[in-house]
């Protein structure tokens, strides 16, 4: 499998960045799939998928707008994409039900075939096992893991520290987790894991690579390298956009 950042910034991007997208290809690009779609995700999409129809999915996390605010904008790619008969179907888009507000915001026209994902959840997408987590976060949000042969690779979504994630994580090649803020800069409110947590979650999970993103924008990423890798002495790297990681 090839993932490509397509944004790493959440919640709000720097200046020519891009909040949480990420694009899961397998090797032969004979799967698609979208990961997050916040904003300015769709216009890197359509630098490595210009044809819509070869997406064969989408994946949200939860529906924080740092993740979903260009499906806003996607919509109206596929629905004038159909109405020109360039494209040939709803796209399948997976995401939790709730908030319920901001999940019957989503659909315009036909643009998607959404479908409802909830812990413990299983799918099958053109021979990728995926599954889901519910994770620690103030709305429903999931982490996800995508096994194709003996390769895993599990993206955090948004979470604070989640002793669960641990073991879903266990063992994985790669794992995408979120960790973009220094642990002095932690408070009992803030719904995310520092880069420090991030690393030890993916040390007791045994992770192979752990890819830190979800950069708060001020943040200096160099230090929460250096923080992240104080405790996980394995392969570690930064989320870079239009970065490619072979899984
Ligand atoms: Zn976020
Ligand atoms: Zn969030």
């Amino acid at each position: 499998m090839k993932l490509t950042v397509l944004g790493c910034y959440g919640p709000y991007p720097k200046a020519k960045g891009a909040c949480s997208g990420y694009l899961l290809e397998d090797q032969e690009q004979e799967v698609r799939i979208l990961i997050d779609c916040g904003n300015g995700v769709l216009s890197r999409l359509l630098t490595y998928c210009n044809d819509l129809n070869k997406l064969d999915a989408i994946i949200i996390s939860h529906l924080h707008p740092d993740h979903i605010s260009d499906l806003m904008i996607l919509r109206y790619a596929l629905a004038m994409g159909q109405t020109k008969g360039k494209i040939s179907k709803s796209i399948d888009l997976y995401l939790p039900a709730s908030p319920m507000d901001d999940y019957n915001r989503i659909q315009y026209n036909q643009a998607y075939n959404m479908k409802v994902i909830e812990d413990g959840g299983k799918i099958n997408i053109k021979g990728i096992d995926i599954s889901f987590l519910r994770t620690d976060h103030p709305i429903e949000c999931y982490a996800m893991s995508f096994q194709k042969g003996i390769k895993k690779f599990v993206y955090s979504g948004d979470t604070k520290y989640h002793q669960p994630l641990i073991q879903f994580a266990e063992n994985s090649d790669l794992f995408l987790c979120e960790g973009g803020m220094l642990h002095k800069d932690m408070t009992d409110s803030v719904p995310h894991v520092s880069a420090k947590q991030a690393g030890e979650m993916a040390l007791m999970a045994k992770v192979k690579r752990l890819v830190l993103t979800h950069f708060y924008p001020d943040v200096d990423t160099g230090h929460l390298f250096i923080e992240a890798g104080e405790v996980f002495p394995y392969i570690l790297e930064l989320a870079e956009e239009h970065k490619n990681y072979f899984i």
